[in-house]
């Protein structure tokens, strides 16, 4: 990480407060390039809102993504507040209510993504209501993919879109369901993948299925979108995803899928969360007791398991690993290299609030500012704020495009919760 970065994170840490969640604009503006660039623009670029609905983020990603994926009633409300158009989402999700869906008809998305026959059946009767009709992406899960990825949802039971093997009797009662038109599919199976060429088997398994189903079912799509699985390094000894050997493994299969007339025309959309905005999210955290017990140094923070569940080990992982945490203010006092090893724990009355087993840091005071890298997607909204009673943390977008750089406080969970 380099220095400028690390000035303005602790500059928030001061004009701000702690516990705060910092977002650097910069990083997911070039982090976007970098993938157009990689794929040579083959793919618009879906962001999936769940990865960090800020509402503030949210907006200053239309110019940066070129649609969003929501998964609830109340993301298509946020979307639609920050500013993008009904025509750039889709909607995904296991269990879409009959009023979810009637809102998304309402609301005229662009897709919903259908994850079940009963799913279109219902969406079939809210378009009755108003006589609209629908066009929708259908979402399948396939039969399998490949070793490497931390979420596999493929080649087992699954509440997740029409299992490969069921396609055929699906796309038969699917043509009967005469307001809603089948436009496209999609594919998310899997995810927090480092190794490229598994992701690049992945991506090829999604495009033989889609080339398969279109095929068989004479079907010209408008569009294909494919859930990414891109991972980010968490760990210390992650190491990064090779996007370069990603798309270099997964372009000549693009292209000749698209060397086939019936997918020239198609829209390819690469949907994803974490890649984009992950590594450009800060957790920081201000040391408020040192503790020494029984042989160990205990630092105790402001900020813990009900901000930040996932650096806490417990948001799907199976083992705590430590996510890469350093001493902002000690490097930035000039001290030297981790001397000792530390507990990192929250303030939360429960021994499973844990930021860091044995975390080596140089000499850490009472005060200082601890730094917890790739915490923008699945950070605050994925963590149980309610829990305790404390503050919620404050977001700071952090842009550096500005001279000097622009520091906002866009907290979407605001205020101290009162006690009665
Ligand atoms: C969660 C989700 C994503 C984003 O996953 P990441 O691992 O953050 O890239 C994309 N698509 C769908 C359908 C999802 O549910």
């Amino acid at each position: 990480m380099d220095r400028d970065i690390k000035d303005l994170l602790s500059k928030c840490a001061d004009q701000f407060g702690t516990p705060a969640y910092c977002y650097a604009l910069d990083g997911i503006r070039s982090q976007a390039a970098r993938i157009r660039e990689a794929f040579s623009n083959r793919f618009a670029l879906s962001y999936a809102v769940k990865s960090n609905p800020n509402p503030s983020l949210l907006a200053a990603l239309r110019e940066i993504a070129d649609k969003v994926d929501v998964s609830s009633g109340g993301e298509i409300e946020l979307a639609l507040a920050a500013g993008w158009s009904a025509g750039q989402i889709s909607f995904t999700g296991p269990g879409k209510t009959r009023s979810e869906l009637e809102q998304a008809v309402k609301a005229d998305i662009e897709y919903v993504i259908v994850e079940s026959l009963d799913e279109a059946r219902l969406l079939d009767e809210a378009c009755a209501a108003t006589g609209a009709s629908r066009e929708i992406l259908l979402r399948i899960s396939p039969k399998k993919m490949p070793r490497g990825f931390g979420i596999n949802m493929a080649g087992k039971p699954t509440q997740f879109g029409i299992d490969e093997e069921e396609i055929e009797p699906a796309m038969t009662e699917l043509t009967r369901l005469k307001r809603l038109a089948l436009k496209g599919f999609h594919i998310y199976s899997g995810t927090q993948c480092l190794q490229a060429e598994a992701v690049v088997e992945n991506l090829s398994i999604f495009t033989e299925i889609f080339r398969s189903v279109c095929t068989r079912h004479d079907i010209t799509p408008d569009c294909l979108i494919f859930g990414s699985g891109f991972g980010i390094p968490y760990h210390e000894n992650d190491l990064p995803l090779d996007l370069e050997e990603v798309a270099a493994g997964t372009m000549p299969v693009l292209d000749a899928l698209q060397d086939d007339d019936r997918f020239r025309s198609t829209k390819l959309v690469l949907e994803l969360g974490r890649f984009l905005i992950g590594e450009s999210g800060f957790f920081l955290t201000r040391v408020i007791r040192i503790k020494e017990s029984r042989g160990a140094s205990l630092a105790i923070c402001d900020g813990g398991m009900h901000h930040h569940l996932a650096a806490c080990g417990h948001l799907g992982s199976v083992l705590h690993r430590n996510y890469r945490i350093s001493n902002l203010s000690a490097e930035l006092r000039g001290n030297g290299p981790a001397e000792r090893k530390y507990e990192l724990v929250g303030p939360l009355c429960t021994s499973i609030d844990t930021l860091g087993h044995g975390v080596a840091l140089p000499e850490t005071r009472i005060g200082d500012v601890l730094l917890v890298e790739s915490s923008g997607a699945y950070g605050l909204s994925s963590s149980p704020i309610h829990f305790i009673s404390h503050s919620p943390p404050v977001e700071i977008l952090v842009d550096s495009s500005k001279k000097p750089a622009d520091l906002r406080d866009i907290s979407h969970f605001r205020g101290h919760i009162r006690s009665a």
